[in-house]
Order: structure tokens, then sequence, then C-alpha cells
């Protein structure tokens, strides 16, 4: 067993099949099951569907395959595998979740849910909430110190990582990449430590790494369209303004979307839009209120309507990519979110109706490629799961304090909809 590998594990015996390192395990007794008329359950027979890709020939015969998520942090598993495990339970196999830290360590978001001492505590809880959206059988979460597993030697987190994949036996593992998604280094180890783990398996699971698009959907061009769309002015509120500024910061963080972010605060009587400067950007007021004035041939200014927080401007330029048709002016003190598909370098590169705006260039360039590890790559439709991942999503309360059904649902689909993978090959070391 490789758990005995590492002698600082043996130390610390634990009652939980070879799992310690502060380990807390559960197994959902109905998670992935169907009821039956008579109130029985049982589990669907294995029907892949479109998700082959995901097990390869790793399928066994004569029972359900089994796929484990093995991440570093509670809310990994969303953003990296939420939408494809949801779809693995609903097409019969069983499923496992892990994370290497309770995740201590994180953000918090909404003061409301935990102070620094209880975090780890509350994500503990967010984590098996969020698996449960997603109808996992088992999960597990060890305790080996949020942003400290890069710091430990890799055979003790690769002793922890083979302990839970001795416990579940896994077909498919899926992990992070070599460059860890956002590059965090719990995140490397936790992808170093499982091939680690794996490396003298002899009958070594399907090795899947999670991969983001880097430079894919960009939520401007999902806002715009949506916004366009209706005839009726979308009228925001605060939370979802709030709502919509967590959802954008986390997906650019992970490189789900593509979008520069940043906000910025204009006092009341400030100009934030200049009618004839080029459109480039997207607000999305966060407090404070904005009045909309046109300026008329003959110089005179007409005021046309006023906007608060949650609402959006900036959008129909961007739509036809003509100069500002208006100009926006901060009411009162206004602090804004402004989304741009791509870096501006030149805002102000001239005005009036042969202005322009010079993108920089390759922002929009191909997706990252992983290390030479990598033998192919495919991408799962999580569509019609997408409403568990989205729950998933909300259950981690204290990194994402907000109520997702706010969000618009055709940027949730563009942006969570695909999950995409690459088939990883462990090597001999
Ligand atoms: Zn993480």
């Amino acid at each position: 067993m490789r758990y005995s590998r590492s002698g600082s594990v043996q130390n610390r015996p634990s009652a939980d099949r070879g799992i310690s390192y502060g380990a807390t395990h559960c197994t959902n007794g109905e998670s992935g099951l169907e009821k039956r008329q008579d109130g029985s359950t049982r589990r669907p027979s294995w029907q892949p569907d479109d998700l082959a890709d995901v097990f390869g020939s790793a399928v066994p015969t004569g029972r359900a395959p089994r796929v484990l998520g093995l991440f570093a942090h509670p809310d990994d598993e969303v953003f990296c595998v939420g939408g494809t495990i949801a779809r693995c339970v609903g097409a019969g196999a069983v499923t496992a979740i892990a994370s290497l830290t309770q995740g201590e360590a994180g953000q918090i978001r909404d003061a409301s849910t935990a102070t620094r001492r209880q975090l780890g505590a509350v994500r503990l809880k967010e984590f098996h909430q969020s698996v449960a959206e997603l109808g996992v059988d088992d999960v597990t979460c060890l305790d080996l110190g949020d942003g400290r597993l890069a710091s430990q030697p890799l055979e003790v987190v690769a002793a922890a990582a083979g302990a839970v994949i001795d416990q579940f036996q896994p077909d498919v593992i899926v992990t992070f990449g070599p460059d860890g998604g956002t590059g965090h280094p719990d995140h490397v180890t936790s992808c170093l430590a499982t091939i680690e783990a794996l490396r003298n398996t002899p009958d070594r699971p399907r090795l899947l790494h999670a991969r983001f698009p880097m430079r894919g959907p960009v939520i401007v061009d999902a806002i715009v369209e949506w916004l366009t769309a209706h005839s009726e002015r979308f009228v925001g509120t605060t939370a979802f303004g709030h709502a919509f500024k967590l959802f954008t910061d986390g997906t650019s963080m992970l490189g789900v979307s593509a979008d520069h972010l940043h906000v910025d605060w204009f006092p009341a009587g400030s100009f934030i839009i200049e009618q004839g400067e080029p459109a480039c950007e997207l607000f999305c007021i966060l407090s404070g209120s904005v009045v909309v004035v046109v300026e008329q041939d003959d110089g005179e200014m007409r005021e046309q309507r006023s906007f608060g927080a949650g609402c959006f401007f900036g959008e129909d330029g961007l739509a036809s990519g003509r100069p500002r048709n208006a100009h926006v002016v901060a009411r009162d003190d206004v602090t804004c979110l402004v989304l741009a598909p791509g870096q501006p370098n030149n805002r102000v590169a001239g005005r009036g109706p042969r202005a322009v705006v010079a993108l920089e260039a390759g922002s929009t360039s191909t997706p990252s490629t992983d290390s030479a590890d990598v033998e192919e790559g495919f991408s799962i439709d999580v569509t019609s799961a997408l409403d568990r991942k989205v729950a998933a999503l909300a259950a981690h309360r204290s990194q994402y304090a907000m109520d997702p059904d706010l969000l618009p649902r055709s940027m949730l689909e563009r942006l969570l909809g695909t999950e995409h993978f690459v088939v990883a090959s462990v090597g001999n070391g």
C-alpha cells in the first residue's frame, strides 16, 4: 500500500481505511441513485452517452465505472469538473471528490459566513453541501494545510493522495494540470502528487487534467448580447451587482473567462463616458447613480435617463462598434466594475465618428498548451447539468456569496456550460 511509504504518515493511523491527515470522509448513501416507485433505490445502469471521452478504455465490465476528482481546495471541484461529475452521476457512474485541504487560507467574501478561525470548518461544511448538489457518492476532505502543500515533501502529499486513491479505487481520476489552472502552488502540487501517487501503481486509472481555456469566452460578449436582445432595458439591483462582480472575479481568476476587469471610482459630476469616444468597455454600476446626457449638434445637452446600482451602461457602443452615442456622467459618487474584452491600450485614440480603439494584440489568442505529457484533449458539454453545477458553486457561500439565480442564464451557459480536459500520462519517473 503506497500509504506506508511515508513514515510520518504511518505515525498517524486512522480507523478510516488508511486515510489520515485530519480527514473527514463520508459516503452519501443515496447520492447518484434512482428512486424506484416502491421507494427503494438503485443506481442507473451505465449510459456513457457522450461521456465516452471521460472514460476512454477505462470502462470496466460488470460494474459501474468509478471517477474521482482530486483537488487542492474545497470549491476547486466546481469549476474543474462539477458539470462532468454531475453528468457521470446521472449516467450511472460511482463518483468521489476529495480535497487535500480545508481551504482555510481562502478569502472570506461574506463577513457573516465565517471568521478567519472558523473558515476551515465553514468551508468543510460548504464542500459537503457542494458535492451533495452534484450528487457525488463519496467525499473526503483532508487537512494538509491550505497554502502549504508545495512546502511539504512531495512524497507526503503523494502518500495522502495515494491513500484516497487506494480507498476509492477509481477507474478515472481528474485533477489539475501541471499549470495548476490558476498557477496556485497548491493546485500544481495536487497535480504532481497525483502523478507521484500513480507512478508505481500497476493497474493505473486513467488520468485527466482539467484545463481552463484562459482566452476562452468573454463575459462582455455574453452580457452585451443579453442586454441588447431585450427591448426593455435591464434594471439591476445592488445584489445583482454584487453577484455579477463575484462571478466575474471568480471566472476571470480561473481563466474560465478572458475579460479584463477593474473597479473604478468616479466622483460626482465626472464624465464616465464621453460622447464620441471609442467604445471599448462595459460598465456595471456597483454603487451610486449615473445620468445619460446626449449632446445635440447645436451643443444643447439633453438629459435622457439615469441608472443606479446593478445596471449596465456602455453596451450600445460595444454592440455596434461605433463611438459612444451619449455622455454618461456620475450623478453622485459612483463605483463601477469595468469590463473590457481585451486590454485597451489607448482608450482616447481619438473622438468623433472616426475614433478607433486599438486592442492589445493577441488578447483572443489560442488556448494555452499544457505540458509534454499531454496526449489529447476533449470537452464535455455540461449544459444539462448546469443547474447542479451552479447550485454547487452557490454552496461555497464564503467564496461566492451570491444568488446565482440573479445572473443571466445565457452567460452561465457560455461560461460554465463546457468543461475541458486533457488525457495525461504518468510516465515512469
Ligand atoms: Zn483552489
